[in-house]
């Protein structure tokens, strides 16, 4: 087998590979590590989402494999150290749905500032209930923006055309770092210094040991009574329990998550109940722009690998560091 699909993805750029190799689709496999295992063992590229969990366990099980395809972003589902250790390619189009986060968090900031769920449910039941949808402005709010990476900076500008004064809070850039003034964004040194200055909050770090549940009941304290929180990174950033207590008590204004401690959500987390929490189900990255950019960029890329030539949009090395096989 050329190439492995191990959830349920589809596009053109697919359908082009699937008639210059032999792709094997199974769509459910991420659910069963062990069918993961047995199948790898074959396989010479690999394309994922952020369901298939890429162990060095599993990796280890793959002798031929030459390249990982991540279409998306977040690479906390993949060993990376024992992909390079392996010599195996990992490709991610790291840019490929900067934009379309970025403006999923705005509709959001506006969504929560305007109470346009509330609006929407109470009228189409029949209401007319205007004093009860009174919203805030985003104009002169203070939005923290904790990782100031490809996502957060383009948040920063759209931020910043809606009148919003952007705060970045990042451990590794620095005070002087050009990007700040590039997007008009003011440094802080601490995500305690941004968490109490800010109406808004939005977060936009990966998943790492460091960043697993930083948004907790510590922290959710330290925000301004009112403030809004907004997650499209990753669930594991948040304690969903204390982001509800703090919703409950009304510490928070409200919430808005793209992305959930446990994916599928199962719908019980309590949050579903509160009126000013907005769920949705990881589509941060699901505009037709961002995923042709992405599948194209990923599918293009196992092509060159496959044909013996450097990848575009790696994030360890151009080309596999083993001997392809026979
Ligand atoms: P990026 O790598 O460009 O930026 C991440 C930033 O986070 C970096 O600047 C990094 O320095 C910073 N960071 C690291 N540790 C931190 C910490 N402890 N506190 C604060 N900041 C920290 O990544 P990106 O393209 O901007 O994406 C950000 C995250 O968004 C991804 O890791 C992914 O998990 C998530 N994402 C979600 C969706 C979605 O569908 N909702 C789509 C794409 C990406």
């Amino acid at each position: 087998m050329d190439i492995l699909i191990s959830e349920e993805l589809d596009s053109p750029a697919i359908q082009r590979l699937s008639a210059k190799y032999k792709v094997v689709r199974q769509g459910g496999l991420w659910k069963t590590p062990t069918e993961l295992k047995a199948a790898i063992a074959g396989a010479r590229a690999i394309m994922v989402r952020n369901q298939t969990q890429l162990t060095a366990e599993i990796l280890a099980a793959a002798p031929q494999l030459l390249a990982i395809g991540r279409v998306g972003v977040g690479l906390d589902n993949i060993d990376v150290p024992a992909a390079s250790k392996a010599g195996v390619v990992v490709i991610a189009p790291l840019d490929a749905n900067a934009a379309s986060v970025a403006e999923l968090t705005m509709a959001f900031a506006l969504a929560l500032a305007r109470k346009i769920p509330q609006a929407d449910r109470s009228t189409k039941a029949g209401g007319w209930d205007r004093k009860g949808c009174t919203g805030i402005e985003l104009d002169g709010k203070t939005f923290a923006i904790c990782g100031f990476g490809r996502i957060g900076r383009r948040v920063a500008v759209l931020a910043r055309a809606f009148g919003m004064k952007p705060l970045a809070f990042d451990p590794f850039v620095k005070a002087d770092s050009p990007l700040l003034k590039e997007t008009g964004a003011s440094w802080v040194a601490t995500l305690e210094e941004a968490l109490a200055a800010a109406d808004f909050i939005t977060t936009h770090s990966p998943l790492t040991p460091e960043t697993r549940q930083m948004f907790n009941t510590r922290t959710f304290a330290l925000m301004k009574r009112g403030a809004f929180f907004i997650n499209t990174s990753r669930g594991g950033v948040v304690d969903e329990a204390a982001l509800l207590e703090a919703l409950r008590t009304g510490h928070l204004g409200g919430a808005a998550l793209d992305v959930r401690e446990k994916e599928p959500s199962d719908g019980k987390s309590g949050l579903e109940q509160m009126d000013n929490v907005i769920l949705a189900p990881h589509i941060g990255a699901f505009t037709t722009e961002s995923q042709t950019r992405t599948f194209e960029a990923v599918a293009g890329d196992v092509d060159r690998i496959l044909s013996g030539q450097p990848a575009l949009n790696f994030v360890n090395m151009a080309r596999p560091a083993r001997p392809p096989a026979g």
